[in-house]
């Protein structure tokens, strides 16, 4: 089969379209068929090596497409369905998916919305209901939030009741982030996020900062909450936050998290539960997927080159 491989860790063109043998579903497995391939800033970080993993590897987390294949002992899935998965390997003709990373999708739910959705959607809308259950009336910034994570996050918590304030380099992204449940933005080229964030609070403080830029705006963060408010740090797209002392968190009394979506979604029960209230807003009509570019497996490097040069806005796809 054809695939995207790493032999060695490093920038874009670590990632090699390479004929690769192709999988077989073992036992507690479907192989699927991808036709939509997410791609995620945690591809980066394998990629680059900031979360090692053995060499040669197909990088890639997350994917959409039908089973072609099940394993010997696998009763919950057949040929033919139509599924979406997170997990290991996606960027490929075929991934073999443990049963428990995989779900069927909906009829009318496209590959490509399935696989633009889930991982995203997964991490915003377990941030927003279990890392801090956002409630009517809370103030919550949202940084880098025309992402692809973002603009969940600004749409799940303006649903949720709370006034959002998103953080954008441009006003391309500004305007976006605002069309998807951003009330305040604050374009950090030219504008002071902290000074901005107390404007907009009458001095408290928000009582939730969502950071996936990690070691770029931890300090702000940290500034941005209010007294007994919870900072969630998720992501690293600017680098690795640096140790830090816990007395730091005196001062305000803040809750710091650092969530991984994976520890989530660990048992069955975990997985259908959160992935079913995800589809639900989605038939529900509640959630905009926005997809920025859909690029031909074979170019995943432009699409890494792209997400890392901060031009991209929503959600990246990968086809064959
Ligand atoms: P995004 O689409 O949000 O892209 C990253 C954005 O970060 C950029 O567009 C940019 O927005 C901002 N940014 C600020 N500084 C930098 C920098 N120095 N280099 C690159 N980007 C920068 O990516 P994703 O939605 O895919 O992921 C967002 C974050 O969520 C990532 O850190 C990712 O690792 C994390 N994540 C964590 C998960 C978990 O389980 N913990 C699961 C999924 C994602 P702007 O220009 O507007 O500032």
């Amino acid at each position: 089969m054809k695939a995207i491989v790493v032999d060695k860790t490093g920038g874009p063109e670590a990632l090699q379209f390479k004929d690769s043998p192709k999988p077989k579903a073992e036992a507690g497995q479907i192989l699927v068929k991808n036709h939509a391939i997410g791609v995620n800033y945690i591809d980066t970080y394998h990629r680059k090596g900031i979360y090692p993993m053995p060499t040669p590897f197909i990088p890639g987390a997350e994917g959409a497409g039908e089973v072609v294949e099940v394993g010997p002992d696998v009763t919950d899935f057949k040929v033919g369905d139509r599924v979406a998965y997170t997990g290991s390997k996606s960027y490929a003709e075929f991934t073999p998916v443990p049963v428990l990373s995989a779900g069927k999708i909906p009829d009318n739910v496209s590959y490509s919305d399935a696989s633009a959705l889930l991982l995203q959607g997964l991490t915003a809308w377990t941030m927003v209901r279990d890392g801090y259950p956002v409630k009517k009336g809370d103030y919550v910034l949202v940084h880098a939030a025309a992402g692809g994570v973002g603009l969940l996050l600004c749409q799940m918590a303006n649903l949720l009741g709370a006034t959002v304030i998103g953080t954008v380099s441009n006003d391309e992204k500004a305007k976006l982030a605002k069309q998807n449940g951003a009330h305040h933005i604050i374009n950090y080229s030219h504008e002071d996020t902290v000074a901005r964030v107390q404007e907009l609070t009458n001095g408290q403080g928000c009582h939730a900062v969502l950071d996936g830029v990690g070691a770029s705006t931890f300090e702000t963060s940290l500034k941005s909450v209010r007294r007994l408010g919870t900072l969630i740090s998720f992501g690293n797209a600017s680098g690795v936050v640096p140790p830090i002392s816990i007395a730091i968190l005196g001062e305000k009394s803040i809750k710091l998290m650092r969530p991984r979506l994976y520890a989530y979604i660990a048992t069955k029960e975990e997985k259908d539960k959160w992935w079913g209230e995800l589809f639900q807003l989605l038939a529900d009509k509640k959630l905009n997927i926005q997809i920025y570019k859909t690029y031909k497996l074979e170019d995943a490097k432009t699409a890494h080159t792209d997400i890392e040069s901060r031009k991209t806005v929503g959600k990246l796809l990968l086809e064959l």
